[in-house]
């Protein structure tokens, strides 16, 4: 070959690749824009990486999180519903900031006279309305809750000045407390505790007929609120749908109630003896080694005859935990008590815990222990093996609500004991996701009040498996096809929610007091885009090990968004900037359809098009390197040149060049495709999703192709993909098993698949 020719033959090739592809933009010059790629990196959301947090997503050498002891001494008055308490907090301060002042939260402000809280929600008068919350809005006597701050002294008892704001209280220290002190402050305080089924609280009572109560009880001490390098002090204040944000620390509460009750809570019985009578000390520590069930430390039939007695007489229960960022506990007289050993890991045993009056059998003894069971195994598998020493699932009426090692569960059987499949996996469920709170947001101890998706998603998610894994192991409690009815998780079931009304709908990286629908933008969205990611985008593998690198970077400490998006792209090497961007970001939706399919033949002469091509650039065709022409058959290339020539001409140049570059044997090996379609796909929907494509051939056979998501990389609407083939394809389906949540399917099919409309089954149905 002569060089001339040969430098041609390049210049001419890469011209020709130029004017092709400029073919498949626009035609009109575009105005210059700002880098809109769904696939840039995340530089502008996301905080600069620093000593404190990395780019990595790890916890930074200068990272650091403050700590809060607390020594407590509480009395519950059972006349009154009333709880009195004293505590001593420690609070050191670990970061390099010196600190003017302190903040307390005081949750319990929420419901006194003067809060703001049931103020704060427009809307107007909707067309119904839950007649409890309307009785509760408009025919209420105004309950006297709130803390009465007794006093707030230093350790010598001198009066500290604070400032009450709300829900939080500002403690003005004598001098500045400097990096590495400790400062200890007593603060004494009581507080009316509510009802919580008229109030829809997280704490409170129920009143049973027989005017027996349960306790279950939270918020109910002045708490530290949260110092670090994000937010400085975390002081947002509590108005009702924000959760919560706490330090870490150890906790000494002694809490006394009527002899009668029984009562358990965050941490460790430090006194058993005093507390339990001999028979239940027996119970109590035989449960430790019964692993396949549990063991009644209080029966149904002692806790029907407790129910009936009415002590004056008090008792003091006192719990030790360490390392808990809060701290809860139940107390009744009307209490059926069990507990069952768990191993998490090889040298490791938990236990598992159901306290619950007679109203909630059969359903609680035969469900709640299992359920607490199966979410420490599966939960341990998939982060860490649970550090505390129980888990405890407390029966509350309308109740869902978690605090470390204990939590309240719906999920209450009729009065004769009947109860629907609703109410049983209901309960199940909603065990699951309050004893696996634990490990998000109580030990992955992430801010709830600014991020609600931080533990609520990501729990839900850890939820979706273990239903999965309950039905598993437990195929008699489920229907015969094996599957657990799980409300959150699979893509299908979040659909609704994302094509709804975009005037309701925020971004899932919003703090829960400013989003609609808290349910679909807190926990099903969230916990439905990471089943995509584990199902679709990553595969279980790289999903399971970014996800325990996640959860074990942040074990006992506080991790924010950025920190988790960063672990997941981290340990898997897989670019996730897109669909954090698409999926939290913002309220875009999947739509991805097959547009249309056109086939074409091989030709070795000049088309049509590249004529035209050479004629505007003043060339001959003897100009050209060798190439090799698609015709479309329905061109007239195809019909009045293609068809009528032999194959062997239109193979030519090819069939010379496979000749010239490849042995027999290598020839012999190769796919000789006859057929040539270009298949469109557009993206009516704005988040970019992998490519799943189904192609069904005229012989019946299938093939399934993913192509990446970066497909969509340099055209957000359409693409264009060449399929090469010796089989004709008859069909072509886009999503085949419903894996991406695209919220409108009557594009996913070619030939399209003419399914009845909206209007047609209406006419149907008023005609019938
Ligand atoms: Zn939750």
């Amino acid at each position: 070959m002569h060089k001339f020719k040969y430098l041609l033959a390049g210049f001419c090739f890469l011209s020709f690749s130029a004017v092709f592809s400029q073919e498949n933009g626009s035609e009109e010059p575009e105005q210059g824009h700002s880098n809109t790629n769904k696939f840039r990196q995340m530089y502008e959301e996301f905080s600069t990486p620093n000593m404190y947090r990395t780019a990595s997503g790890a916890p930074g050498p200068a990272y650091y999180q403050q700590q809060a002891d607390y020594k407590m001494d509480i009395e519950l008055n059972d006349e009154s519903q009333k709880i009195t308490g004293k505590e001593t907090i420690t609070y050191t301060n670990n970061s390099p900031d010196k600190l003017e002042f302190l903040w307390v939260q005081l949750d319990q402000n929420v419901r006194a006279k003067d809060s703001k809280a049931p103020l704060r929600n427009g809307g107007g008068v909707p067309p119904a309305e839950e007649t409890a919350n309307f009785a509760n809005k408009y025919y209420k006597a105004p309950f006297d809750g709130g803390f009465n701050i007794q006093s707030v002294k230093d350790t010598k008892g001198r009066n500290l000045p604070h400032t009450i704001n709300q829900t939080m209280m500002r403690i003005d220290i004598p001098k500045p407390l400097e990096p590495g002190e400790k400062y200890s402050f007593n603060i004494e305080w009581w507080y009316n505790v509510n009802n919580h089924t008229i109030d829809r609280a997280r704490s409170g009572y129920e009143l049973f007929p027989d005017g027996n109560k349960n306790y279950v009880i939270a918020q109910f001490y002045p708490r530290m609120a949260v110092y670090n390098d994000v937010e400085g002090w975390q002081n947002h204040q509590f108005w009702g749908s924000g959760e919560f944000a706490l330090p870490f620390g150890n906790f000494e509460v002694n809490i006394t109630v009527p002899a009668d009750h029984i009562l358990d809570g965050t941490g460790v019985l430090q006194n058993p003896k005093e507390v339990l009578t001999d028979e239940m000390l027996k119970r109590y520590e035989k449960a430790k080694t019964s692993y396949k069930k549990p063991v009644f430390i209080v029966t149904e039939d002692e806790a029907r005859e407790n129910e009936k007695g009415h002590a004056t007489d008090k008792k003091t229960w006192r719990l030790k935990a360490e390392n808990v960022r809060d701290f809860a506990f139940t107390t009744s007289r009307k209490y059926i008590w069990e507990m069952q050993a768990v191993k998490t890991s090889e040298n490791k045993t938990v236990m598992a815990v159901s306290i619950y009056p007679k109203e909630g059998n059969p359903l609680w003894e035969e469900y709640s222990t299992k359920a607490v069971v199966q979410t420490l195994k599966t939960y341990s598998h998939h982060t860490f093996a649970y550090p505390y020493p129980k888990a405890i699932s407390v029966h509350a009426k309308n109740q869902g609500m978690e605090y470390p090692m204990i939590c309240w569960n719906y999920g209450r059987p009729n009065e004769d004991g009947t109860y629907s499949d609703r109410t049983k996996f209901g309960m199940i469920s909603v065990i699951i996701h309050e004893v696996g709170h634990n490990y998000f947001p109580m030990i992955v101890n992430s801010d709830e009040r600014q991020w609600g998706w931080m533990d609520e998603g990501i729990n839900t998610f850890c939820q979706y498996l273990t239903e999965q894994e309950f039905a598993k192991s437990h195929p008699e409690a489920v229907g015969p096809d094996g599957k657990y009815p799980s409300r959150r998780g699979e893509p299908s079931k979040i659909v609704d929610y994302m094509k709804g009304d975009q005037n309701f709908i925020a971004p899932i990286m919003s703090n829960p007091e400013n989003v609609f629908q808290l349910g679909a933008n807190a926990y099903a969205k969230p916990a439905t885009a990471l089943n995509i990611l584990r199902e679709t985008v990553m595969g279980h593998d790289l999903f399971d090990y970014a996800f325990q690198t996640y959860a074990q970077r942040w074990m006992f400490k506080h991790p924010t968004p950025e920190d988790f998006f960063r672990t997941m792209e981290d340990a898997s090497a897989v670019d996730l900037d897109w669909f954090w961007r698409e999926w939290f970001y913002t309220t875009d939706h999947v739509d991805i359809g097959v547009e249309g399919v056109k086939k074409y033949y091989v030709s070795s002469t000049p088309n049509a098009r590249v004529k035209e091509i050479l004629e505007e650039r003043g060339m001959a065709e003897s100009d050209l390197p060798d190439l090799v022409y698609l015709v479309a058959e329905d061109s007239d290339d195809y019909k009045n040149e293609v068809s009528k020539r032999s194959e062997e001409d239109n193979f030519k140049s090819l069939n010379e060049y496979l000749m010239d570059n490849f042995t027999p044997t290598e020839r012999a090996k190769m796919e000789k495709p006859k057929y040539f379609y270009e298949v469109s796909f557009n993206k009516p929907g704005g988040i970019p999703m992998p490519l799943i494509v189904e192609y069904t051939y005229k012989d019946g056979t299938k093939k399934d192709i993913t192509y990446p998501v970066e497909i969509w990389r340099k055209n957000d609407k359409e693409v264009k993909i060449v399929e090469a083939t010796n089989k004709e394809i008859t069909s072509i389906v886009v999503d085949p098993k419903a894996e991406t949540a695209d919220v409108d399917t009557s594009n996913n099919s070619w030939p399209e698949q003419k399914g009845e409309s909206d209007f047609d089954k209406f006419k149907e149905k008023v005609q019938n």
